[in-house]
């Protein structure tokens, strides 16, 4: 892997997700695009919540994970669903067209927002073989919305197949970008909470026998 192209439908997803992988891999020298199809938090504000710009977390988390390349597009917090499928695919493809990665992470599809679901066929369509040059695609977890999805009954549960073994300074630096993201950030007992992902990595590393890991579900890998 050159080249990993993240999409996600929130800032935090990747962090969530893959923060302690791409941490790793930018280390070892891969360059990191992030996508994300959303800007705001504007889903909250019905209860008198002041819509914010999360542009700027979403660059500071971003650099601390050692990504170069973000592109924050200005779609509503879960209201993706009304700007429609095609439109999604459309800024897919022009990130891959433009970055040309060989490699793609997403949400995984195994998700009750419908947010993470779009954003994950939207990556999944535009990455399709003969179309790019993407030669893997991972679908990470969001614990908090996995979770939902798994209760809920109506949706499939997220079952990885893919563990990428970390060690503590790619955990500390998954938790430093957390941080920049204030107040997404919950106490726990919480998924979203830094305990709660101090406890996953734990879980996934226990999986396979390490002391700390993310999961993947490998959708496509050529060799
Ligand atoms: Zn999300």
């Amino acid at each position: 892997m050159d080249r990993l192209l993240i999409v996600v439908a929130h800032g935090d997803d990747e962090t969530l997700g893959a923060g302690g992988t791409i941490t790793l891999l930018t280390d070892a020298g891969v360059e990191v695009s992030l996508c994300v199809l959303t800007n705001d938090d504007s889903a909250r504000a019905w209860d008198g919540h002041v819509v914010t710009d999360r542009t700027s977390q979403i660059q500071a988390a971003a650099s601390i994970l050692g990504i170069k390349r973000v592109q924050v597009n200005t779609f509503g917090d879960s209201r993706l669903d009304q700007v429609g499928q095609l439109e999604l695919n459309r800024v897919v493809e022009r990130e891959i067209r433009e970055f040309e990665p060989d490699a793609l992470f997403t949400t995984s599809m195994a998700e009750l927002s419908v947010d993470h679901q779009l954003a994950s066929r939207a990556a999944r369509v535009a990455g399709r073989p003969g179309r790019s040059g993407i030669r893997e695609i991972r679908c990470f977890e969001v614990r908090s919305a996995t979770d939902c999805a798994e209760a809920s009954g109506v949706v499939p549960t997220f079952r990885p197949n893919c563990w990428q073994v970390l060690d503590e300074s790619h955990l500390e630096r998954k938790l430093e970008a957390l941080r920049a993201y204030g107040k997404e950030i919950e106490k726990w007992p919480s998924a979203r909470s830094e305990d709660g992902v101090r406890a996953l990595g734990a879980y996934r590393g226990s999986q396979v026998s390490a002391p700390l890991a993310e999961a993947f579900e490998l959708v496509r890998l050529v060799r």
